[in-house]
């Protein structure tokens, strides 16, 4: 499926709006994209708790591992489920707090001038066929509207945040993604290519 965005926000996306977020200090810099991997409990798929921490209501008593996101305050724009689907928490021109501490090209503070995307997963949960194909439409749709993201400014949250963060771990095919993705990018993706 394409998807199309339409004042910084995607069409086909299920939009839950995020109290976590603010201001870019610069409003049109927009300039990298983050993929990220997160499930809560860590493995558990389906459930409702990362969208519960994206928007601020999760029960950090309803399992053990929870106890350190207490007070937590954190979002991605997007996040996409086992099966593909979509959901996105805050619109593009706004800043999401997913990277926390952060460089890139020697540039820190990431969230400032980035998108980030979570897939549900961990890093050694092999991501499924039904992600790749949504994240690579996804991508290559921001990368259409924010031409200042450039396949090389497509990155993990362990390049930006390397000692410190670990996603989307090894699990992740960059060299699959990253194929598919500037085959995209290129328009050679046609209709009875692998989109469906
Ligand atoms: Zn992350």
């Amino acid at each position: 499926m394409l998807l199309r965005i339409n004042d910084h926000i995607v069409n086909e996306a299920s939009f839950h709006p995020s109290p976590h977020k603010d201001a870019r200090p610069v409003a049109d810099d927009i300039s990298l994209l983050v993929i990220h991997g997160i499930s809560l409990p860590a493995g558990d798929f389906g459930g409702n708790h990362v969208d519960d921490l994206f928007m601020g209501c999760l029960d950090c008593a309803a399992h053990s591992s929870f106890a350190p996101l207490e007070g937590l305050r954190v979002s991605a724009h997007c996040f996409i489920r086992r099966n593909g689907a979509l959901i996105q928490y805050v619109p593009f021109q706004q800043r999401a707090w997913h990277a926390g501490e952060s460089v890139w090209a020697g540039r820190e503070r990431c969230n400032d001038f980035s998108i980030g995307v979570e897939l549900e997963g961990t890093d050694i949960a092999p991501y499924t066929e039904q992600q790749y194909e949504t994240l690579v439409q996804l991508s290559c749709a921001l990368m259409k509207a924010y031409p200042q993201i450039t396949l090389d400014r497509v990155v993990g949250h362990e390049h930006i945040a390397p000692g410190r963060k670990t996603d989307p771990g090894p699990a992740f095919n960059w060299d699959m993604f990253k194929q598919r993705l500037s085959a995209a990018v290129m328009g050679l993706v046609n209709e009875n290519g692998s989109q469906k």
